[in-house]
């Protein structure tokens, strides 16, 4: 181990790795402490169910990442990252037989939207469109420090000035209202929708439209794409790269306290009783509840940031399961079985009632599922003629009652098997002959996703929720909008930070560009006043 580190990242998820790529490539020598015993966050697969299956363990698909300048820009596949694509992005097969498709060919989009209501084809053509005009704009000034001045000023001049209030009106829309603006039919609706509820915003909640808008477009533009061989293989790629410039991650070590010396980090302690000391830098990828409720101690704390972390919300909560099948999943909608992700949402009124469930606390009666079918989207997932399938739902974060029987959100062997033959209903009525073809299980609940990564709180997946009030300058606290803390030397890296959940590495950017600027700042003053 180093002795005095130029920069100690806590926590190894994309974005700690990221970010210590980052300070790595400026000469730095980072070390990375790690809590688990492998590195990756929640991007990590193995053989979960099989042998020979390979399951993502948390996340599994990646338009953000393909679309990350600062992801992009690490030249991965140098390291042997390779993208795999299936034939179609996404499907959502609904119970009057149709199915919504999301293909990076936008005629085949338009053709099934069209199926739906004659004209929606031409109408996601439009709303595309506005896509293809600000979308790289819209990208960078997303995934770069708040307010973003530079990024900013490309969107506005992408968007113009004549467009720029009915560009942020659309923003700000619903996904319902959005819907209902642009599309006669529900496959539209569906297929926005199904990708506003990656989030925890429902389809009557502002901003709900612009995230569904955003990921759908990259779907279209990017595809939905995932690591050959499993998602672990990103994991590998960014610390083959960080070790090929003398960076190093130490795992099974997590950190108890960061040290902090006339308000300047200035060490960290681990587990194992070490302190280690740091030379210029913390990269802390964890919770921003977990850096200002237990690493930082309270005394080094300003009142208004322990006071403003007492509203930080979390997202709602997850349960995950993995399936090995001993074939492909038998949907009866012919495009599904051709497409990477499924969403299972029968309609707009049944995402909403998901939503106003889990708003309520209560455990959805019929769970909105995302599935993923892994050996499609890259035959090595699994052997030949089999399907490594990948799944989650969300679940209410305090579990009040039970939208749908008498589960209480305990999640002991009982309520999970309960939730499981509930989820896996959903599959079984849009692909009878499901069930027979499942050969090997694996089930995450909250507490387990939980103890496999300590940043998925109560199995909350994107370091917080995504609703406005905890967004851009309000991430994760008032005062506190970007990666700079009030210690200095120390910054928050994790998905807790704008611009949020999800792998686009852009939380751990800015935490490494803004540790390189404050460090150069303090070089040139101590210069200056030699
Ligand atoms: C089930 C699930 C499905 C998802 N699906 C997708 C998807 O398909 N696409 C997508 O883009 N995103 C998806 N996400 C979200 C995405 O994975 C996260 O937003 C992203 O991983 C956040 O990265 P991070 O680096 O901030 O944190 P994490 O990936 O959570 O990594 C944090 C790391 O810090 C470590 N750590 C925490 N505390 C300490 C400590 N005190 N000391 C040392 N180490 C510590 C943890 O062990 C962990 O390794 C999903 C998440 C989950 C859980």
């Amino acid at each position: 181990m180093q002795e005095t580190p130029d920069a100690i990242v806590i926590g190894s998820g994309p974005n700690g790795l990221v970010g210590a790529n980052l300070l790595a490539d400026q000469g730095w020598e980072v070390l990375v402490l790690e809590a688990q015993p492998d590195p990756g966050g929640a991007v990590r697969s193995g053989e979960l169910t099989k042998p020979g299956f390979v399951h993502d363990r948390f996340s599994a698909f990646y338009p953000l990442a393909a679309a990350s300048p600062v992801i992009r820009g690490l030249g991965l596949e140098e390291f042997g990252l390779r993208w795999r694509h299936a034939p179609i992005a996404l499907a959502n097969p609904t119970p009057d037989g149709g199915c919504a498709v999301l293909s990076t060919d936008v005629d085949e989009t338009a053709a099934s939207l069209d199926n739906y209501a004659p004209g929606d084809g031409a109408a996601w053509r439009a709303l595309y469109a506005r896509w293809q005009r600000v979308g790289r704009y819209l990208v960078d000034a997303l995934l770069t420090p708040f307010p973003p001045v530079v990024a900013g000023g490309r969107l506005a001049a992408a968007v113009g000035p004549r467009e720029w209030a009915r560009f942020a009106r659309f923003a700000l829309l619903p996904v319902r209202t959005m819907a209902e603006e642009m599309f006669a039919g529900s496959g539209a609706a569906l297929l926005l929708a199904g990708n506003t509820l990656h989030t925890d915003l429902g389809p009557e909640q502002t901003l709900g439209g612009f995230f569904g808008w955003v990921l759908a477009s990259l779907g279209q533009e990017h595809g939905f794409p995932v690591p050959e061989g499993g998602a672990g293989r990103l994991t590998d790629a960014l610390v083959r790269r960080l070790e090929a410039r003398g960076g190093r991650v130490v795992c099974s070590t997590a950190v108890t306290s960061i040290e902090v010396r006339g308000r300047r980090a200035v060490a960290v302690r681990t587990e194992h009783g070490d302190e280690i000391g740091v030379r210029r830098a913390v990269l802390a990828d964890v919770g921003a509840p977990a850096l200002y409720g237990s690493l930082v101690r309270r005394e080094h704390l300003p009142a208004r940031v322990l006071e403003g972390m007492r509203g930080f919300a979390y997202d709602h909560a997850t349960v995950k399961i993995d399936w090995a099948l001993d074939g492909p999943v038998p949907w009866s909608a012919q495009p599904a079985r051709r497409a990477g992700t499924v969403h299972l949402g029968d309609s707009l009124d049944h995402l909403s009632e998901v939503a106003a469930q889990l708003a309520t606390g209560r455990i959805p009666a019929k769970p909105f599922v995302l599935v993923g079918q892994m050996t499609t989207s890259d035959p090595t997932r699994s052997p030949p003629g089999t399907e490594s399938v990948w799944g989650y739902t969300h679940v209410p974060h305090r579990p009040l009652g039970d939208a749908g029987g008498d589960l209480s959100g305990k999640w002991d062997e009982r309520e999970t098997e309960g939730f499981v033959a509930r989820v896996e209903r959903e599959l079984e009525a849009r692909a009878p002959g499901f069930a027979d073809r499942v050969v090997g299980r694996n089930v995450l609940t909250p507490p387990m996703l939980e103890a496999a990564d300590a940043n998925l709180v109560g199995g909350a997946v994107n370091g917080g929720t995504a609703q406005l009030h905890q967004q851009l300058i309000f991430r994760p606290t008032v005062g506190l909008g970007r990666a700079e803390t009030p210690i200095r030397g120390l910054y928050l890296a994790s998905a807790s930070a704008h611009p949020g959940g999800g792998v686009h590495g852009a939380c751990g950017a800015n935490a490494a560009r803004a540790a390189l600027a404050a460090d150069g700042r303090r070089r040139l003053v101590a210069a200056i006043s030699r």
